[in-house]
């Protein structure tokens, strides 16, 4: 079937996935002019093969509450593609989550793996509970009783889960322990684990380090310096408090934040102090945002996105899918906004991707963006199999080589006649390339 067929015949079957059908629309109409020039891959079907998960678990998950009330969520794995390594993908827990976001999930997950030189495929999983309000214990018996189900179908060399949205140090450490009991082994079957258990330093800082180090290799192709530039940035939970980490101590300076609740504005940039208070509000006390507004008297603005409240020269959305849409895409260019670079997964709707497109702005989608995450999961799996353990300036300097060269790859594939670079085609164009050599030389399976 050609591209376009098969985006048809996928919306014909899977009716009801408006996320997963959102990300494979945005990566055939970018790939389609190359997969095109290649018939051996419409003779073998390529593009339906790739686009469809190779399987999908689904399965309840009962546990007890801390009152004693029996409780039931949906848990998944997306095992999407192992064409280039083994599946790897992060686990989200959010009461949003369902098959569809979780495809859509792992759909982008084997293009970003694939751009990241390292040997991964792409998988995402997850569970409509959220950790949100619950207690320790709570979180633990439901992290338990998910791995009950899920330990048979991974293995540090078929399917490594990591963290996601509701799923940081300790979740892992929870999942991974139940993980260890079951399969009585002491395998590098998770990654984002505690450091005194196989974790990698640097790997709770690489998404956010990372999406920063693709923006100054952006930055740098204008000759722009990073210095004092005003940052807007969605979110508070790992991805955006590293990425603010990051700019503070480049100097630029971070006018928002945000949560599901609402947005703080900090009209003269967050300072280091106010940094630390974040980290402690959301990572021990487990607090909202609007908290941290009222201890340092500073504009909040309950149920809104930073993005039409504020003049930022740099947009970097880093909470969640699809919240950044058209209308706020064009107020961020008409207050002078020169790039985006997305932290979270998919976070543009097609209308604002269209609009960053046809102003020519700097704009980097999240599988290249946001790959250093998944780059250092990689690098951890590569210690675990040594028995060694890297110092923090090694994995940066590796994590920061891994950013250039994705942006490498996205300026190959991605420059057009005028010299604009498409990172969205640039990103997707590489990425499939190498999924789709490793699929034809391996046959039709
Ligand atoms: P966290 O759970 O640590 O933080 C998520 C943040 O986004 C929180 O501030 C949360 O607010 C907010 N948020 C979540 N859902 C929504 C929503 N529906 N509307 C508004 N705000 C929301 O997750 P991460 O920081 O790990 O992940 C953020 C994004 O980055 C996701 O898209 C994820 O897929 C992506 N990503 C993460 C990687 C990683 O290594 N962790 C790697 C690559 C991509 P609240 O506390 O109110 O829920």
């Amino acid at each position: 079937m050609k591209a376009a067929e098969v985006l048809d015949d996928l919306r014909r079957r899977f009716p009801n996935e408006p996320e997963y059908l959102q990300a494979v629309e945005e990566v055939i109409t970018t790939i389609e002019d190359t997969y095109n020039q290649y018939p051996e891959f419409e003779r073998y079907n390529l593009i339906e093969r790739l686009c469809i998960p190779d399987r999908i678990y689904s399965f309840r998950v009962s546990w007890v509450d801390d009152k004693g009330v029996v409780r039931n969520n949906m848990g998944y794995r997306i095992q999407h593609s192992n064409a280039i390594g083994p599946y790897k993908g992060g686990i989200r827990f959010h009461s949003s989550v369902n098959q569809s976001i979780l495809k859509f999930l792992a759909f982008e997950q084997t293009f970003k793996n694939s751009l990241t030189t390292l040997a991964m495929g792409g998988a995402k999983g997850g569970s409509d509970f959220s950790p949100r309000g619950k207690s320790d214990m709570e979180v633990m018996r439901f992290c338990q009783a998910f791995m009950t189900e899920l330990w048979r179908h991974i293995g540090a060399d078929t399917d490594v889960p990591a963290g996601d949205i509701g799923v940081g140090g300790r979740e892992v450490g929870y999942m991974y322990g139940m993980y260890k009991k079951m399969t009585h082994e002491f395998t590098g079957t998770f990654t984002g684990k505690g450091r005194e258990f196989g974790g990698s330093l640097i790997r709770p800082e690489a998404t956010g380090y990372g999406n920063v180090y693709f923006l100054l290799n952006m930055l740098a192709t204008k000759g722009i310096d990073i210095k004092g530039k005003r940052v807007a940035i969605s979110g508070s939970g790992n991805v955006a408090t590293y990425t603010a980490q990051k700019l503070i101590s480049l100097g630029a300076k971070v006018v928002s934040m945000s949560d599901s609740d609402g947005t703080v504005i900090i009209p003269d940039g967050l300072t280091e102090e106010q940094m630390k208070f974040i980290f402690e509000l959301k990572n021990i006390y487990r607090g909202r945002i609007s908290e941290f507004a009222e201890e340092y008297k500073l504009p909040y603005y309950a149920g809104q996105r930073p993005w039409k409240l504020v003049q930022a020269d740099i947009a970097l959305p880093s909470a969640t899918q699809n919240e950044l849409n058209g209308e706020e895409a064009r107020a961020l260019l008409a207050n002078g906004c020169i790039a985006v670079s997305e932290g979270a997964n998919m976070p543009s709707t097609p209308e604002a991707i269209k609009e960053f497109l046809a102003a020519k702005i700097l704009y980097a989608p999240g599988k290249a963006a946001n790959a250093g995450g998944v780059s250092v999961s990689g690098l951890e799996m590569a210690q675990n199999s040594q028995k060694l353990s890297w110092t923090a300036e090694e994995v940066d300097a590796k994590l920061k080589s891994i950013m250039a060269e994705i942006h490498n790859q996205c300026t190959i594939f991605g420059k057009e006649e005028d010299g604009y670079v498409n990172y969205v085609k640039g990103a997707n164009v590489a990425g499939f390339m190498k999924v789709a050599r490793a699929m034809m030389a391996q046959g039709i399976v």
